[in-house]
């Protein structure tokens, strides 16, 4: 059975930005209000996949977006990041960069950050 990319497929209505080679909406399931992705047009599961000019595409639409998302839902802070494979828990295997407005107080105890996702290890200190 062929399964279809559910990124390749998004519809028109649901893209927030683009760009010649990119393109960012919001996640269907979102983890904090505002929660937005980022992706190549082009399917490819990692970024580090990507010809020089998507790459720059990505990163300018990254920058659009966290900047728009700062002006729309006047966040505190943004946890940024990607999941680069299976084993980092990638689910969707088409590359997407994960924008997440973050407010004071929405979790007890933050500092960590993108850490967290070991949580008996997150903390050093
Ligand atoms: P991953 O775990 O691969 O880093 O993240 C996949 C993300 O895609 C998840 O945050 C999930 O909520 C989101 N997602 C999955 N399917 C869809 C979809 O059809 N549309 C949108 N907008 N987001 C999706
Ligand atoms: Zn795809």
């Amino acid at each position: 059975m062929i399964k279809i990319c559910p990124f390749c497929v998004i519809e028109e209505e649901r893209i927030w930005l683009s760009n010649e080679k990119a393109i960012s909406f919001r996640d269907a399931y979102p983890v904090t209000e505002g929660h937005t992705l980022v992706i190549p047009k082009r399917h490819a599961e990692s970024i580090f996949e990507l010809e020089e000019e998507e790459l720059d595409a990505f990163w300018e639409l990254v920058s659009l977006a966290r900047k728009k998302l700062f002006e729309e839902y006047k966040p505190d802070g943004m946890n940024i990041g990607i999941n680069d494979g299976r084993a980092a828990g990638q689910t969707v295997m088409h590359a997407h960069l994960h924008l997440i407005p973050r407010r004071q107080g929405d979790m007890e105890d933050p500092r960590g950050g993108v850490r967290l996702i070991f949580p008996k290890r997150a903390r050093y200190w």
